[in-house]
């Protein structure tokens, strides 16, 4: 058996140690004679994983003690719902920046609930830049202001937290959260969907500033109600616990590896190495305004669409897994997240000269 380098968008690669170690642990954990996934969420052993797991979590993006952490089901999906039926409430309207498809699905949700702002609008999909912040078009009166961080389809990213809004920021960050250093603080609500860059499918991560918590005016689900949650620490009903100890494996990895600050560094240059290759191409190219471009999810087109099979198929015959890009922009898409090794990256890049230089 060999790990493959897999750029798959999601459920994306996790790190290896971290699936080492949950598989020498998967039949008996810590000598207890049973799985963590055969046991009671009320333990006393899953109430100290999941403790644990919290405590590096908010250790990592140095959460101030005034936010609570809730590890939660149903996906980025299911929080563009909770989102407004929580806080939209106050004056039925919120403010949205569309920077693709995902923001742009949080809209069409959230527009179910009450009226929405487009402060900024981006072409769905294939959003390649958009206006200067001075230029939106903010509400005086809105309950939040809502934006996606990162696109994970068209790989755009918005690298500078927007600041012109008075409104409480909201933040899609199901693909960027844990990729680099964070300022909590500047946030009212983050969520992210872990299977990007944190664990496995199956647990969402909703970050949520105290205030916040009773803003809620209308009737709201007991499984999407913030303070609900909250009292119960998560536990409401019962958590999806094998992902949420999986996770918590998973930040223990990134405290060994120094930080976020160190995974900002390796994100950066991977990035770097694998838009450098692009831009001095004359076969690859990407759309995306540089300023805008992800470090997390590169989308990528060949000059000649004729030649995307021959690519991916000589990809996979190298090792080179999930290259092919969303089927909303075609093309090439390598997610290079935080378990990405940079020797995936460098694989990719001698790959791509190398078919360039047969088909280009
Ligand atoms: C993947 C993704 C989603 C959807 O996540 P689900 O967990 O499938 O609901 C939403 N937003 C962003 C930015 C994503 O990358």
């Amino acid at each position: 058996m060999s790990r493959r380098y897999n750029f798959c968008a999601g459920p994306a690669t996790l790190p290896t140690e971290v699936l080492e170690q949950a598989q020498q642990e998967m039949l008996d954990w810590q000598g207890r004679g049973l799985s963590v996934m055969e046991m009671s969420h009320r333990s006393d052993d899953f109430q100290a994983i999941a403790r644990d797991a919290e405590n590096d979590l908010r250790e990592l993006l140095a959460v101030p003690d005034h936010y609570r952490v809730l590890f939660v089901q149903g996906g980025a999906t299911a929080q563009f719902s909770a989102l407004p039926l929580n806080l939209m409430g106050r004056s039925a309207k919120a403010d949205y920046l569309n920077t693709g498809l995902w923001s742009s699905k949080a809209i069409i949700e959230a527009r179910r609930f009450g009226k929405v702002n487009i402060v900024a609008d981006g072409h769905p999909a294939s959003c390649y830049t958009i206006s200067a912040e001075d230029a939106w078009q903010v509400s005086e009166d809105a309950a939040y202001f809502h934006y996606t961080p990162n696109e994970t389809i068209g790989g755009f990213e918005v690298h500078d937290i927007p600041s012109f809004s008075t409104a409480p920021l909201v933040a899609d960050m199901s693909s960027t959260l844990l990729s680099k250093p964070l300022d909590v603080e500047r946030f009212g609500v983050i969520y992210a969907g872990a299977q990007k860059n944190i664990g496995p499918a199956g647990l969402t991560l909703v970050i949520v500033r105290e205030d916040l918590l009773d803003q809620a005016q209308s009737v709201v689900p007991r499984t999407m109600c913030y303070r609900l949650i909250a009292d119960n620490d998560s536990m409401l009903n019962t958590p999806p616990t094998y992902a949420w100890y999986l996770a918590g494996l998973v930040f223990k990895w990134l405290k060994k590896q120094g930080g976020l600050g160190v995974m900002a560094e390796f994100n950066q240059r991977k990035a770097q190495k694998l838009y450098t290759a692009i831009d001095s191409s004359g076969f690859y190219s990407n759309p995306v305004d540089v300023r805008y471009r992800s470090r997390m999810n590169v989308p990528f087109v060949l000059a000649d669409g004729e030649c995307n099979d021959a690519f991916l198929a000589g990809a996979e015959e190298r090792g080179l897994l999930n290259l092919k890009g969303h089927r909303s922009v075609g093309g090439m898409r390598a997610s290079i997240y935080n378990a990405v090794p940079e020797a995936a990256v460098d694989a990719l890049v001698d790959y791509m000269n190398e078919f360039e230089r047969q088909y280009g």
